[in-house]
């Protein structure tokens, strides 16, 4: 059973997951990652991964072939599904079960395709999947956070190269999240805005930091970008929750996010990156306090981060939790910009 340690220092949560890596050896590098024969995502092999979760598929065979998109548990889950929390303290530390959610969106069947080969109307399917998955997790009450990623390229962490994206549920808001919420909070309080729409507005009216901006979703390189070619995406219109979209917007969701993937691959050279949703914390908590979040709704706003892994992140990164860019936030969206797409 994985367990969740607090740094009472740091106010940060600790994911110990001994059923991942057991020895020192299993941390050493090696190139095990299964060929697309044998890769467990692959059309054909759906008796190596567990029983599936969800499918969008032809004839309704669970675990069978003739999918798009399939959602299974993860084989070696950084947090478990059974159990209950069990806080407790441990001396002077707190401790609580390492339970969770932690799924694999696998995106298609074909191990070669990137999310951005495929056509836009299975990129939906994908993002519609994220919705149905955050829709049953959000129903769970021993989950305050869900989060989906994606890691494209070993130097992202993505140990499978069968594109795929992944869910972690967890049960306690983690950090980076927790201090988007505050500020975004704060600035609601202070103002009667969201600071996301204000930040849109600004880089809209401003242009330079834009990448690709449509009637629906915007696109742009942040102000104080960490890492070099790094992207903000956003719906125009406020939204705090990913999973209040309609299969409409997801389409055109499904487009434009297809459009900036395509722009950061022929800038880079398909470069490893990382991909996240900040979607709202689940509302179903238990044990809530009284007047937890009120505002939600109108101080939160969802987006994706798009982060490409170009850049390492060291000591000074590490002991100071500064970041040292060394592509201008500008010079990066108007490369994108200026991407001729086939
Ligand atoms: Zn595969
Ligand atoms: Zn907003």
């Amino acid at each position: 059973m994985p367990e969740l340690r607090h740094d009472p220092v740091q106010k940060r949560w600790v994911i110990i997951a001994t059923e991942r890596a057991k020895r020192p050896f299993d941390f050493t590098r090696g190139n095990d990652a299964p060929q697309s024969g044998k890769c467990p995502f692959c059309d054909g092999n759906e008796f190596a991964t567990p029983p599936e979760i969800a499918a969008f598929r032809d004839k309704n065979a669970p675990n069978g072939p003739n999918w798009k998109v399939r959602v299974v548990p993860n084989k070696y889950p950084a947090l478990r599904i059974e159990g209950d929390l069990e806080r407790a303290a441990a001396g002077q530390y707190d401790r609580m079960n390492g339970i969770g959610a932690h799924e694999v969106i696998i995106e298609t069947p074909e191990h070669d395709k990137d999310i951005s080969d495929l056509p836009i109307d299975h990129i939906a399917c994908i993002l519609t999947m994220y919705r149905t998955r955050l829709l049953d997790l959000q129903r769970d009450s021993r989950f305050r956070y869900i989060l989906i990623f994606r890691n494209h390229g070993a130097a992202a962490g993505a140990s499978l190269e069968h594109p795929h994206s992944q869910i972690i549920a967890t049960p306690v808001t983690p950090r980076t999240v927790a201090m988007e919420l505050q500020s975004a909070r704060a600035h609601y309080q202070l103002k009667e805005r969201c600071i996301f729409c204000d930040i849109i507005t600004e880089e809209l009216r401003e242009h330079s930091r834009i990448v690709s901006a449509d009637d629906d979703f915007v696109t742009w390189c942040p102000y104080a970008s960490r890492f070099p070619f790094e992207m903000m995406l956003a719906p125009r219109r406020h939204s705090h929750d990913f999973a209040a979209m309609d299969d409409a917007q997801i389409l055109r969701l499904a487009r434009h996010l297809r459009e900036v993937i395509l722009r950061m691959k022929e800038s880079l050279d398909d470069p490893p990156y990382n991909f996240l949703l900040h979607t709202a914390p689940s509302f179903q908590v238990k044990n809530a306090r009284v007047g937890y979040w009120t505002t939600i709704e109108h101080d939160w706003h969802w987006h994706f981060e798009i982060l490409p892994r170009l850049t390492k992140t060291a000591g000074f990164e590490w002991g100071t939790g500064f970041y040292i860019n060394p592509t201008k936030p500008e010079d990066a969206a108007q490369y994108m910009r200026d991407v001729r797409l086939k």
